[in-house]
């Protein structure tokens, strides 16, 4: 049983919210890199920008222990199945960024190799902007992701089978705001 089937009172009020924050706070990213933006995710999650802070380290190489999908770069036809084969194997809840322009529309390669915009694939809930999306604009998408699922207003706002594409603005150059976090 879901925690939605239960009768609502001030104890499961309680309990969802601790649900919510152990989401918030253990978001696991799938290894799943596919072009140049790849290389800017893995700058996110090295010591200088450190991800780890936010309880996100491991990158998990099995999509079974993975509950994030970051997709790096632009997607091939042929890369297509794969993707989303590894998507349906993630675990629910689960999450996707799409990171770059390449990734959210095709960006440069307008040809017949490439798909154009990943949410054709998988249901994206944040696009992160740029080519490439610096560390400092894909942590700006993270940390929007984690804001949505703290408040639950990710899985409320989600239509069946879609993401909420939430499109947050460039930040590369500007100093990640750490935001104030509750307990
Ligand atoms: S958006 Fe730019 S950096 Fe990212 S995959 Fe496309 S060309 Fe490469």
């Amino acid at each position: 049983m879901g925690m939605e089937q239960i009768p609502h009172n001030f104890l499961t009020t309680r309990l969802e919210d601790l649900v919510k924050w152990a989401r918030r706070n253990s978001v696991w990213p799938a290894t799943f890199g596919l072009a140049c933006c790849a290389m800017e995710m893995m700058a996110a999650g090295a010591a200088h920008y450190d991800l780890a802070r936010y309880g996100m380290e491991v990158f998990r190489a099995s999509p079974r222990q993975a509950d994030l999908m970051v997709v790096a770069g632009r997607l091939s036809q042929k890369m297509a199945p794969v993707l989303r084969q590894v998507y349906d194997q993630m675990v629910e809840p689960k999450w996707v960024i799409s990171m770059g322009v390449c990734a959210s529309t095709g960006g440069m390669f307008n040809n017949y190799a490439l798909v154009q915009g990943v949410d054709q694939i998988v249901p994206v809930d944040v696009y992160v902007p740029g080519c490439p999306p610096g560390p400092e604009t894909l942590m700006h998408g993270i940390l929007t992701l984690h804001e949505q699922i703290r408040t639950g207003d990710l899985l409320a706002r989600r239509g069946a089978g879609r993401g909420v594409g939430i499109q947050v603005e460039q930040r590369d150059g500007t100093p990640v705001a750490v935001p104030a976090r509750s307990a």
